[in-house]
């Protein structure tokens, strides 16, 4: 990863801090409480040396992903005149659901607009919480510019995915609760697709704890943070189907905090094959119990791939658990060999 300066790039407004999150963790509290950080024990087996692998099973919210949390954090600081009109946010599923989420909780409306890409399942995630969808476009960036036309003509309020202080602070909670419930952990392993987990998860596990390690993961092809981090600048790559669906899409060319966040304070970007994130898959399914999405799978993969570095005290954030029951079986048939059933 190159240091040269960003300074030429828009930087306008601090990252939010350790404080920020904290405010963030009680302001959210009375939602959706406290994620669970259990140790699997058929990876800590595995670790030369007695490792301790523990997972963070943001499979257990509401909503199904960590999202929620940033959204909640969000949505929770808007005047009554903003909550009178409304909220719209572009999401390749995940983040739109936790929109819909957060909106109904406060009864105002959200409008969700999908690409083309996002699988049916999470479509109806979205109506099923009476959140509006709008499918635009091929990609992120054609939704986006819906997302843009709706805060203009008709005066909603954008919750953006990642590159948001309030959003960034929501997602940093993880971090402050695995630190919190674990003094000891040295390594925290973190799905990576816009950079407002990884970012939030930095700065609050960094802040109480300088020496963590913060390992990010995303899929080969088509990842815009991995790209542009080794450019040295935000850059856009092709979006391609993946099973880390939900870590598709860009990190934006105007990005103003999660690259820079990013680039400060990721230690290692490890890149899986499709085939690596099945595995991963397959392992959550049947050696932990737990059906766990592509994206949320890949930290696992990172580390059974063995490219988690000194891996002694490791936190796997598991970041989501909606996935169509199609693709399970896909990866259930494809994976499944003799002797990883165990
Ligand atoms: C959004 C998402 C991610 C990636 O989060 P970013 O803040 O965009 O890096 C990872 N896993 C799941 C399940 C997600 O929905």
């Amino acid at each position: 990863m190159s240091k040269e300066p960003v300074e030429r790039f828009p930087t306008d407004g601090a990252l939010p801090d350790l404080d920020d999150i904290r405010s963030a963790a009680a302001r959210i509290a009375k939602f959706i409480g406290r994620g669970a950080l259990v140790k699997s024990h058929a990876l800590s087996r595995g670790g030369a040396g007695g490792a301790d692998i523990r997972l963070k099973l943001e499979t257990l919210q509401p909503t199904g992903a960590f999202k929620v949390r940033g959204a909640l954090n969000a949505v929770l600081q808007l005047s009554r005149t903003e909550l009178d009109a409304g909220v719209v946010c572009a999401s390749t599923g995940n983040h739109g659901r936790a929109v819909a989420y957060a909106a109904a909780e406060v009864g105002t409306r959200a409008v969700v607009c999908l690409s083309r890409l996002v699988p049916q399942n999470k479509i109806d995630a979205i109506t099923g919480l009476g959140g509006e969808v709008r499918i635009v476009g091929r990609g992120q960036d054609d939704a986006q510019r819906e997302v843009l036309r709706l805060t203009r003509e008709e005066g909603l309020t954008e919750i953006p995915p990642f590159d948001h202080r309030d959003v960034i602070a929501g997602q940093g909670t993880v971090g402050l609760e695995i630190v919190e419930d674990w003094p000891d952990v040295d390594t925290v392993v973190v799905p990576l697709s816009g950079g407002g987990l990884v970012s939030g998860v930095a700065i609050a596990a960094k802040a109480l704890k300088p020496k963590v390690r913060v390992v990010a993961v995303c899929m080969a092809r088509g990842a815009a943070m991995a790209a542009s981090l080794k450019a040295g600048h935000p850059v856009d790559v092709d979006e391609v189907p993946t099973l880390a669906d939900s870590l598709g899409g860009g990190i934006g060319l105007e990005n103003r905090y999660t690259f820079t966040a990013a680039r400060r304070w990721v230690d290692d970007v490890v890149l899986l094959s499709e085939h690596e994130i099945a595995a991963a898959m397959a392992h959550l399914m049947l050696a932990e119990g737990l059906v766990v999405e592509g994206a949320g799978a890949v930290p696992v993969g990172a580390l059974l791939a063995g490219r988690v570095k000194d891996a002694r005290r490791v936190a796997l954030v598991i970041s989501g658990r909606n996935v169509d029951s199609e693709t399970v079986r896909a990866v259930l048939s494809g994976a499944l060999e003799p002797g990883e059933a165990s």
